[in-house]
């Protein structure tokens, strides 16, 4: 005994040093097909903010997080109230716009897709100047500033959308065709706000913008949610775009192309000019002051629980709308429903590990994802752990049962160190990362992980996507397309019972694991790069 003592000691510090779960007996399939066909329902009416379907949701997230032991993290609450602004613009008549003195009218929104950010009721521009510039991006870091100089205040700033690598050949260019954060128009329309420019138009381009001309279009005469933050963020009095057509009416009136203005823009020393062009427009807003919820629930570490890793699933969707194929509720099945069955499950299996984790676990659902990330821009700014304590953010989004797949689509990759523990995992599980192959898109700035990527917080969305194990690659591809042409954002976005969950499942381990190892006090945060 006296021998066997501390070698038994030492047995059980190493065993309580690399203890590792076993993910695969954690995960319950069933679990994740209760979650998702009750969030999913008709009676949840769409999840959409400020309904009853709203309340609905809110309750059942706060009773599942209870349920699996995660405790209220907002003073007893599982609720953090998001106050938000809802505005509909209207344009009133035509917009104009004077190239060297000639009025030439457009019609809102289909040639000129415009709306104000401003809570006012009435916004009036008349005859501001239009300057061009470029890519509108100022950059030390890239070396790159396109506005050099140029007085932009009560200005209308005109430019293109993405950012100069896309269509230059030199791949040193920002990152080359994938999109940077320069490339949103997120970036662009804030951007000419700081610079003071009365309004911004966007030149769209569909393979740029990663879309047809019909989203700002459809955008711009829908209500739209912004972070009530009293006035604390500066806005545009208009932001908008400009058809291709539109905007090459404007510049070949003036001598220019705007294919060759674009290609030149790809240049350092291209300059921005007076366009001898003035933009006036009057618009009516609608606005709103209502309330909606983020929902969250933390299982506090062990070591250090003022540390946290951060799983995030937006709860929102489009709730009743225009009917198509005879349904009018938006179910959001895959968006989110499975993406939150996901994320209860990865807590779920941390609360059936046989042992707690070193650093908090935090699952949150952020509100008005679809209306532009709104919860999870709040909740960055009102943190439960600050953001310089979370060591990661691990988002996902419509995540399609469709079997195992052999790829992790990483949208992300590149951006931080998170990528080799993802390839730790993807070895265990006979799998490749894959950088997303539709990068040009940015759709790593368009969901949850990318406001906690912006506090610096390593983040990323992580799922098996394009290479299907038993139908292969094409088969993948054609399914995630057949998936955004037919399904997402309409009413056909319902549960199925007959899914196959197993690549979920699989997803759900992984991201388990990759949670367990960044739970380690002894592992540091992710660097980024
Ligand atoms: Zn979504």
């Amino acid at each position: 005994m006296k021998n066997l003592l501390p070698a038994g000691i030492l047995l059980l510090v190493l065993s309580s040093c690399s203890f590792t779960p076993d993910s695969e007996k954690l995960i319950s399939v069933d679990e994740m097909k209760r979650v998702t066909s009750v969030l999913s329902s008709d009676e949840f009416m769409g999840r959409k903010p400020f309904t009853l379907g709203e309340n609905l949701t809110i309750a059942f997230l706060a009773q599942e997080l209870q349920q699996i032991g995660f405790e209220p993290p907002f003073e007893g609450s599982y609720f953090q109230a998001v106050p938000m602004t809802e505005t509909t613009s209207k344009v009133e008549g035509p917009v104009t716009i004077a190239v060297r003195g000639e009025k030439l009218s457009f019609n809102a929104p289909d040639e000129v897709a415009v709306s104000s950010p401003d809570p006012q009721e009435n916004i009036s521009i008349s005859n501001s100047k239009m300057v061009f510039a470029g890519f509108g991006i100022d950059s030390p870091d890239d070396k790159w500033d396109d506005f050099k100089g140029m007085d932009l205040k009560g200005k209308t700033l005109v430019v293109l959308i993405n950012d100069p690598g896309l269509y230059s050949s030199d791949t040193t260019l920002f990152r080359g065709k994938e999109m940077t954060i320069f490339g949103r128009w997120t970036y662009k329309f804030e951007e000419a706000a700081r610079k003071g420019a009365d309004a911004i138009l966007i030149i769209h381009e569909s393979l740029g913008a990663g879309y047809e001309f019909n989203v700002p279009r459809n955008s711009s005469i829908s209500a739209r949610l912004f972070i009530d933050d009293k006035g604390a963020t500066k806005r545009c009095k208009a932001t908008g775009w400009l058809s291709e057509a539109s905007a090459d009416k404007i510049f070949s009136k003036l001598g220019y192309n705007v294919k060759e203005l674009r290609m030149a823009a790809t240049k350092r020393d291209f300059q921005p000019f007076e366009m001898d062009a003035a933009f006036s427009v009057n618009i009516k807003n609608k606005i709103t002051q209502n309330t909606s919820t983020n929902v969250a629930g933390i299982m506090r570490g062990t070591k250090r629980p003022d540390e946290a890793i951060v799983i995030t699933a937006h709860w929102d969707h489009f709730g009743i709308g225009e009917i198509q194929n005879g349904d009018s509720v938006y179910n959001g099945a895959v968006d989110n429903g499975t993406t939150m069955a996901w994320a209860f499950e990865i807590g779920r299996a941390f609360s059936k590990a046989g042992k707690r984790p070193e650093r908090s676990i935090i699952l949150l659902f952020p509100t008005a994802e679809e209306q532009g990330l709104n919860g999870s821009e709040y909740y960055t700014e009102h943190p439960i752990v600050p953001m310089e304590k979370t060591i990661a953010c691990l988002n996902n989004d419509m995540m399609v049962p469709r079997g195992k797949m052999n790829d992790i689509t990483m949208i992300g990759f590149g951006y931080s160190s998170l990528d080799s523990l993802y390839e730790i995992v993807a070895k265990k599980q006979g799998r490749y990362l894959l950088p997303d192959p539709n990068s040009h898109t940015g759709l790593f700035f368009r969901s949850d992980h990318f406001p906690f990527f912006k506090k610096g917080v390593p983040s990323l969305w992580a799922f098996g996507c394009f290479d299907s194990r038993e139908h292969g690659k094409e088969w993948a591809v054609e399914s995630w397309d057949n998936f955004i042409k037919n399904v997402y954002h309409t009413p056909a976005d319902n549960y199925d019972p007959n899914w196959d969950w197993s690549g979920i499942a699989e997803d759900t381990r992984m991201a388990f694991d990759v949670a367990w190892m960044l739970s380690k006090s002894n592992k540091k945060r992710p660097r980024l790069y």
